[in-house]
């Protein structure tokens, strides 16, 4: 009998209504490890209940027992990051490694949320008017929702739900179903460090558990990361039913490489970042730019290291490991063809590569690029794998025109030695985050991660300050305490005295 993942409500395991589900494969494998359950809106509706009731008392509960957990969650995490490794690269398929370093970004989220009772400290205006004071104060939304894609399905959840919690917030997770079972893994967690039952739900599902919480009345946010198509959905239909929304798509990120670069960190930098988690990341550099005449050392470059490049099973030591499934695999194989027909050059074809692993895994291996025409959909679409594309430009002004040209604005790097040009670079670069010689600049927990134009609806990032005010709403206080004088009537506006 296959294993089947259920939802976590209520503070345990709940099979729900729907008897749909959708099978959760061992990429490197290629085999079903376990179904998951797609929940319905009625299990939805549970896991909100479910929440609504935590939030009578998490909400209440004092920022100091609430830190207290977060803590506890965190020294929980970090003594059994490893178990998790395990999970993410049996179902994601990226290398243990790998794996490691997401969780360590999601750990620095959580670190980040213990400071939660100096971050919602409120301010204080003393006698702004006679015997008048003035306070604001940061309070929780209530029920927030989480929507999280397959490419980080630890360190995403941990990007929202730790401030959230924090915060005061209660939350159904929405992770996704091609990778579930560390959101339960989380969740069970979470309740070991001391989390009230009802306080983190998690329900499984896809488009039919999306949209009931999108449009359920008791849910007052949703933190959404996945594909900009997607993105713009549940923005559109998060804010159209009163929510506050912040909704993380795609990108395309580029790397600009000038002719003054150290050549040899450039190529390491587009190796790790182009082929890093097989391409399976919204911060993987896609397209490096080369500014004439640094085009043909540097894909000589690229091309010696991606030889050296293991692929095959994460848990045997490799470099890079497999693709999520089949279907996609085949999809991201396919730009190869259309490369070709476009007329750019295919340096490496990682339909050619050698696995350490399962012939039934889902593989491709490396790939390369050069020449390619912006106007191919090679250039234009998020492929999403181990396609590193080079486009060559004559001038730093028509590579920045090419970059701020296209629909996404996630990430960047400019590689230079001249800090001038650099600098020039991060102002004229219209791109939500920003390297300098540094391919791939995730901000550290304490600033906020998120991209511009298509990369990002909505006006919040993801944690860091921007966190921590989506997860809560100011209110402004005005308060006297009447010395006993009145000041009588007075149908006036009110201004200071
Ligand atoms: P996806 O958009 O297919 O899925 C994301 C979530 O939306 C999942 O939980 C999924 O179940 C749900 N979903 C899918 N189709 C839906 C539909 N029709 N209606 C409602 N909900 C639906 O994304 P993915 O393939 O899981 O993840 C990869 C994408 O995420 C890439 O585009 C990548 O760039 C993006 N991403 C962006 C960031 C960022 O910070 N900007 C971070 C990670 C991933």
């Amino acid at each position: 009998m296959t294993e089947v993942l259920y939802h976590w409500i209520g503070g345990g395991p709940v099979a729900g209504t729907s008897e749909r589900t959708a099978p959760v494969h061992d990429p490197a494998l290629g085999v079903v490890s376990k179904q998951v359950r797609l929940g319905s809106a009625a299990d939805v509706d549970t896991a909100v209940g479910a929440a609504k009731e935590a939030f009578a008392t998490w909400g209440r509960t004092s920022i100091a027992r609430r830190s207290q957990v977060v803590f506890a969650f965190r020294e929980l995490l970090n003594a059994r990051k490893d178990e998790l490794a395990q999970i993410l690269t049996s179902e994601h398929g990226k290398v243990l490694s790998d794996a490691g370093g997401e969780i360590a970004r999601g750990l620095e989220v959580v670190e980040f949320a213990c400071a939660m009772p100096q971050l919602t400290k409120g301010a204080y205006s003393l006698g702004v008017s006679t015997d008048v004071d003035v306070y604001s104060i940061k309070e929780p939304l209530g029920v927030v929702g989480i929507i999280t894609p397959f490419n980080f399905p630890a360190m995403v959840p941990l990007w929202f739900a730790p401030i959230a919690i924090a915060c005061g917030n209660t939350v159904v997770l929405k992770p996704s179903e091609k990778d579930p079972s560390s959101a339960n893994w989380l969740a069970a967690l979470w309740a070991e460090a001391g989390l009230p039952a009802g306080v983190l739900n998690v329900v499984h599902g896809d488009k039919e558990a999306v949209d009931a919480l999108l449009t359920h009345d008791d849910v007052a946010s949703i933190s959404f990361v996945g594909s900009t198509p997607i993105a713009r959905y549940v923005y559109e239909t998060g804010t159209a039913h009163g929510k506050r929304v912040q909704a993380l798509g795609g990108a395309k990120n580029h790397m600009l490489v000038l002719p003054d670069a150290d050549l040899d960190l450039v190529a390491d930098s587009a190796v790790n970042a182009g082929f890093g988690s097989a391409g399976e990341r919204c911060m993987a550099i896609s397209v490096v730019v080369a500014v004439d005449p640094v085009g043909d050392d540097l894909v000589d470059k690229i091309r010696d290291r991606m030889g050296k490049l293991v692929v095959g099973d994460g848990r045997r030591s490799c470099d890079m490991g497999p693709l999520i499934t089949r279907e996609h695999r085949d999809k991201v194989a396919g730009y190869l063809d259309v490369a070709a027909t476009d007329g750019a050059e295919v340096v490496v074809d990682g339909r050619e590569v050698e696995i350490d692993g399962a012939a039934e895994g889902f593989w491709l291996g490396p790939t390369l690029i050069d020449k390619v025409p912006t106007t191919s959909t090679v250039y234009t679409d998020e492929i999403f794998g181990p396609v590193l594309s080079v486009v060559r430009v004559a001038s730093y002004d028509e590579g920045v025109a090419l970059i701020n040209g296209g629909p996404y604005g996630n990430g960047t790097a400019i590689f230079t030695n001249d800090g001038g040009a650099a600098r020039q670079f991060m102002l004229d670069v219209e791109v939500g985050m920003v390297g300098v010689n540094v391919p791939i600049p995730v901000p550290v927990a304490y600033h906020s991660f998120g991209g511009w134009k298509a990369s990002l609806f909505g006006d919040a990032k993801a944690y860091g300050p921007h966190g921590v005010d989506f997860f809560t709403r100011e209110k402004a206080i005005t308060s006297r305490w009447l010395d006993p004088s009145h000041g009588g009537i007075n149908l006036g506006f009110p201004q200071n005295q």
